[in-house]
């Protein structure tokens, strides 16, 4: 099954049970400033499982397009190490907004699974919230299946938060077997690390807000939220492990191949830049430039790191916008808005790229350079702290280097150099209006320099998140 013949019989599945498809919302929330990208198909439901708006449907099913980079759901440093993790992947949902429960969100998900996609119930592996009885007896006895492919979880799994506030419940989860092959346990298992289990479905019972200071407020009705990575799902059905030799990946790393010149098409590398470009051509496409804060800076990492393992792999001239093209290939019928943006998206990485390359090469060298006198494992914070001061290198790239090389970044140390250099800004700044002898009242100078050291916080939230 192609990845769209699934995201086709996914919705055709939920409309037979009585859902409106509703068509992808954009990665940027429109109206959510507490959440830097959609991260999860109910984003675009926020309001309407908190009861602050209503829709003529009861029970809604999409394909949401979805970025993890930063904020509670962050995987940017996990791509390009599991087979599972895309900075950008799409996530199929259905939704049921105070209409169905628990009985039927797990009837739809199993037949869904073995009736539909006649997968195998012996490859499928059910965990739910150790304190959902309720669920427990449902998938037991009202299902039937095995508990041998059981287990409970803690709330870090199986307590499902959009972010720190927000919608939010129990969960129960399906997970498929890859086999023996792979080095992995079940879930809840010591060795659950690995990727032989893979989760493919999260089922979430919506019930709770919670509210900054932590306490959780039921909803007015119990609600359904799931989401199933498409990818993931991709992978089981075309017999793949990794998600990146799935057929939505193929192209893309070819010519990811291509432009770099290297030739094993599962370098991590390859991966990485074809990953990247799927998320930086979709933030693009909604709207974001890169930039110095908030979510344009998270733009501006992806594009760096993707730069930087192109560089990796010998290319050190201008290629990642010339990806845009395959990408629009493989999505744009799914996606006509990527279709439509091409020529800007290609003209905004361009000109990153044109930014970034005069100064890639001079802080890799002082970067190799100084690794090569390392007596610890440790890079100095200082180090990390000019290499994104003079050489624009976001930490988590100079982080992403020390990981391949098995060493690591003094964050702490990184955090205190920049501290310093504000405190330096301010002195300086203070200088500057008194020896002009006017006080500044309306703090326009003082002002700028204050956001920009927010931007500086929020970066650094970003990153420490
Ligand atoms: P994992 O434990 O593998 O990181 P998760 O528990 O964080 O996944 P959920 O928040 O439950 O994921 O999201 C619902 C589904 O979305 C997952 O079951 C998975 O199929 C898919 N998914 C989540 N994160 C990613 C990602 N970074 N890349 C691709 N698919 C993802
Ligand atoms: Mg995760
Ligand atoms: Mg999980
Ligand atoms: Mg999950």
């Amino acid at each position: 099954m192609t990845s769209a013949e699934i995201r086709k019989a996914f919705l055709d599945f939920f409309v037979k049970k009585g859902h409106t498809a509703v068509h992808s919302s954009p990665v940027v929330p429109s109206n959510d400033p507490t959440l830097l990208f959609t991260n999860a198909g109910m984003v675009q439901f926020k309001e309407t499982f908190l009861g602050q708006e209503t829709r003529d449907y009861t029970r809604a099913t999409t394909v949401q397009r979805c970025i993890r980079a930063g904020g509670k759901h962050n995987d940017l440093e996990n791509v390009g190490y599991t087979a599972r993790h895309h900075t950008f992947f799409e996530m199929l949902g259905n939704f049921s907004f105070g209409d169905y429960f628990k009985e039927d969100a797990i009837r739809f998900a199993w037949e869904f699974l073995t009736v539909e996609l006649k997968l195998p119930a012996e490859k499928l592996w059910v965990t739910v919230f150790e304190e959902d009885q309720e669920a427990e007896d449902l998938w037991l006895k009202t299902m039937g299946i095995s508990a041998e492919r059981f287990s409970r979880c803690g709330a870090k799994d199986n307590f499902w938060s959009m972010g720190d506030t927000g919608p939010c419940g129990p969960c129960t989860e399906i997970f498929y077997d890859h086999g023996a092959e792979v080095a992995g346990g079940p879930p809840g298992s010591p060795e659950e690390d690995g990727d032989r289990y893979i989760e493919i479905w999260n089922l979430v019972f919506m019930q709770f807000d919670r509210s900054a200071d932590g306490t959780l407020t039921p909803l007015p009705k119990p609600s359904v939220d799931t989401g199933m990575g498409l990818e993931r799902l991709a992978a089981v059905m075309q017999h793949q492990h990794n998600n990146y030799d799935i057929d939505l990946f193929q192209a893309i790393v070819k010519k990811a191949s291509e432009l770099t010149g290297e030739k094993d098409l599962s370098n991590s590398s390859l991966r990485v830049i074809a990953d990247h470009i799927r998320s930086c051509a979709f933030t693009i496409t909604d709207g974001v430039m890169p930039s110095n804060e908030g979510r344009g800076y998270v733009l501006r990492r992806i594009i760096r790191r993707a730069i930087r393992h192109g560089y990796k792999l010998g290319q050190s001239g201008l290629f990642f916008h010339q990806l845009v093209g395959v990408l629009v290939e493989q999505m744009g019928e799914a996606y006509p808005e990527l279709a439509k943006e091409q020529a800007n998206v290609e003209r905004v990485l361009k000109l990153e790229e044109e930014r970034f390359a005069e100064t890639l090469e001079n802080g890799m060298k002082l970067l190799e350079e100084y690794i090569a006198t390392m007596k610890t494992n440790v890079i100095a914070g200082e180090i990390a702290f000019k290499l994104y001061d003079t050489y624009g290198f976001p930490l988590d790239l100079t982080a992403d280097v020390a990981r391949e090389k098995n060493l690591i970044v003094d964050e702490k140390g990184f955090e205190k150099a920049m501290e310093a250099q504000r405190e330096r800004a301010r002195s300086a700044s203070n200088f500057g209006a008194a020896s002009k002898g006017k006080v500044n009242y309306n703090g326009t100078t003082q002002f700028i320099g204050y956001t920009q050291d927010n931007a500086d916080a929020k970066i650094m939230a970003i990153f420490v998140n």
